[in-house]
Order: C-alpha cells, then sequence, then structure tokens
C-alpha cells in the first residue's frame, strides 16, 4: 500500500521539507531512512525531486542549496499553474458544450484565462472524445 506525496504549494512544499529534514537528521542521515521514504510514496516527479532537496540540503553549501530549492519550487509552481488552467478550460468548455444542448462539434465561450473568445472543438473518434481545433486565439491556449 503506496501513498501519494501530495504537496499543496510552496508553503506546503518547505514544512514537509523541514518535517522530513528534522527526521532524517534524528535518523543520523541514514541512507536507509531516506529509501524507506522514497519506497513509502508513490514515485512522482514530486518525490523525486523533494528526495533531491533533502539531500542537497545536507550536501550543499546553503548558498547553492537555496539555488537549488528556488529553480525546484519554481518548477512545481509552473505545473502547478498548467494543471489548473487546463481544468479551467476544460470546465468551461463543458459548460460551453452543455449551454448549446450538442455533445460533438464547435461552440464558442469566454475563456477562463484571458476573457477572450475561445473555440471549443469535440468530435468522438475510435470511441473516445478528442479536442483538437480547440483553442484561444487570444491567449493561444490549445490542447487536443
Ligand atoms: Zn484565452
Amino acid at each position: 500500500m503506496s501513498k501519494t506525496l501530495i504537496i499543496k504549494d510552496i508553503d506546503d512544499y518547505k514544512r514537509k521539507l523541514d518535517i522530513a529534514y528534522q527526521k532524517w537528521q534524528k535518523n543520523n542521515f541514514s541512507e536507509k531512512w531516506i529509501e524507506n521514504l522514497k519506497n513509502y510514496y508513490v514515485p512522482s516527479t514530486d518525490l523525486w525531486n523533494f528526495v533531491k532537496l533533502l539531500r542537497a540540503r545536507k550536501k550543499l553549501p546553503e548558498e547553492k542549496y537555496k539555488k537549488l530549492e528556488e529553480k525546484i519550487f519554481k518548477d512545481f509552481e509552473e505545473i502547478e499553474k498548467i494543471l489548473s488552467d487546463v481544468l479551467k478550460v476544460f470546465r468551461a468548455e463543458e459548460e460551453a458544450f452543455k449551454k448549446a444542448g450538442i455533445k460533438e462539434g464547435k461552440v464558442t465561450y469566454t475563456c477562463p484565462l484571458c476573457g477572450g473568445t475561445a473555440v471549443a472543438v469535440r468530435y468522438k473518434y475510435g470511441g473516445r472524445y478528442h479536442g483538437l481545433g480547440s483553442h484561444c486565439p487570444n491567449c493561444g491556449f490549445s490542447h487536443t
């Protein structure tokens, strides 16, 4: 039974890193402890970076560590933003199709990211819905 390492935001990230680091310290920075941590969670990029940061915190000088931390936090935030943007667009498209009363075809709706007029395309092919051509001409967001 594995758990997924869930990090909500940067504050949560920092808090979890602090807690894990203190625990690791109490375990005399044992390699086994890190291995157990890794095996406890489902493999993910977040977990991989989390372990990387723990190791770096022990090994690197403060200044170098801060730089790595900054970079990893920035990547984390970017991915979070992309995921939430995609969710927002999917929700808005769903609404637009509902409003139009169709399941397939083409509808326009207000882009939740920029407020421009976006186009949602949906067609069934091979038993699945696809959205190739869905895009917002204003902000450039698109998906398939
Ligand atoms: Zn847009």
